[in-house]
């Protein structure tokens, strides 16, 4: 049996550490905003090589809160793309804005900056690039647009911690990144948690009184905020974890690698292919196929886990029902949903298994 993720393997590898920093926070006896969450923000901060990090509770808070402190909000729109997980178009209409959905390039899975400036009106407050599966979006494209017409930028970095533009770690290539630490994502607490990664101070501080419901000064508060923290345990965890990112992605890095070359040659099968001046950190390893619920099913005969990163478009969902976007309203998006399934990835996932999960997808395809 090969699972699709083997969440029990982090902490199989990093149980000292782990267990150092869990007993280090109880004795403590201090758990939320914190020394913990000082040391992670000031070395995330130097990983992504931003001036500032501010901890949240989520990833979709992260999102949200960058949002609400440029004051962005009914009557604002901000571009999102039609391919991505729901989580980036939520945040916009939380705060009250349009969502602007653009389709992604032709080759996948990210916004294609071509049609964005076709999608910008005078109402356009922020663009919202994702980093699907861990492969950066187009970022100087979209910055040389935005940087013309005064237009945020914040990326979505839940899915490409550690990745890079020419030399420069997402999170640090637009006005603001907002950060995942979701158990699954590259770096992975053992619970929930977020940040957001900046070199804007005025942005940065907006966050820390957002965070703490609008508050610098305890029980003053200077507006109306939220509760959204990163807290002292998940803080001590995520120090560990980001010692070993880069050689964690390294790893997944050698798998992606290893699938592309056993699965080169499947007739039928599109393999994931990053533009040459992106890293991937290989969030997931997204084939494509017409046969995909043949190929789900026979992974699934042969004890192989696989999963469809996404199976339903953010437009086509009920809960955007009421924006009344047909079917064919994004094509593009719509067949990525109906075509793409994610292998095994992670850097758990033995060399072996590769070669049994290649065999499996060649027989099943061939
Ligand atoms: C996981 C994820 C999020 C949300 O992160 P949470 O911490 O689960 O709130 C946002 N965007 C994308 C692309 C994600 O994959």
């Amino acid at each position: 049996m090969i699972p699709f993720l083997d969440m029990k393997a982090a902490y199989a590898e990093l149980k000292p550490e782990l267990d150092a920093a869990y007993h280090r926070v109880m004795e403590s006896g201090w758990f939320v905003l914190g020394r913990e969450v000082e040391a992670f923000e000031a070395q995330y901060a130097a990983f992504c090589g931003t001036q500032h990090c501010v901890g949240l509770g989520n990833g979709l808070e992260a999102l949200e809160l960058v949002l609400r402190a440029w004051d962005i909000g009914a009557g604002d729109e901000v571009i999102v793309p039609s391919n991505t997980y729901i989580a980036t178009w939520l945040a916009v209409t939380a705060v009250g804005a349009k969502v602007v959905p653009v389709e992604p390039t032709p080759a996948g899975p990210n916004i294609d900056p071509d049609r964005i400036a076709a999608a910008i009106t005078s109402r356009t407050k922020a663009i919202m690039p994702v980093h699907l599966y861990g492969e950066p979006a187009d970022m100087d494209a979209i910055m040389a647009l935005a940087g013309q017409r005064g237009i945020k930028v914040i990326e979505d970095v839940a899915q490409a911690q550690g990745a890079r533009v020419r030399g420069r770690r997402t999170g640090a290539l637009g006005h603001a990144g907002a950060h995942s630490f979701f158990p699954t994502k590259n770096i992975g607490a053992f619970g929930d948690g977020g940040a957001v990664t900046t070199d804007d101070a005025t942005l940065a501080d907006r966050l820390r009184v957002l965070r703490n419901y609008g508050s610098r000064v305890k029980y003053v508060n200077v507006e109306r905020g939220y509760n959204s923290r990163l807290d002292e345990l998940q803080a001590a965890f995520l120090q560990v974890k980001l010692r070993v990112l880069d050689d964690w992605n390294e790893r997944r890095r050698r798998i992606a690698a290893r699938y592309d070359d056993r699965l080169s040659g499947i007739p039928g099968l599109g393999l994931p292919r990053a533009p040459q001046w992106a890293e991937p950190v290989w969030h997931l390893y997204v084939v494509q196929t017409g046969r995909r619920a043949e190929l789900m099913k026979a992974l699934e005969k042969a004890g192989i886990g696989s999963l469809i990163h996404y199976p339903i478009p953010p437009h086509l969902q009920q809960a955007y029902a009421d924006f009344a976007l047909p079917k064919g309203a994004f094509p593009l998006a719509e067949k990525l949903a109906d075509t793409v399934l994610s292998l095994p990835m992670g850097p758990h996932v033995p060399e072996s298994a590769v070669d049994e999960i290649a065999a499996a997808v060649r027989d099943a395809l061939s």
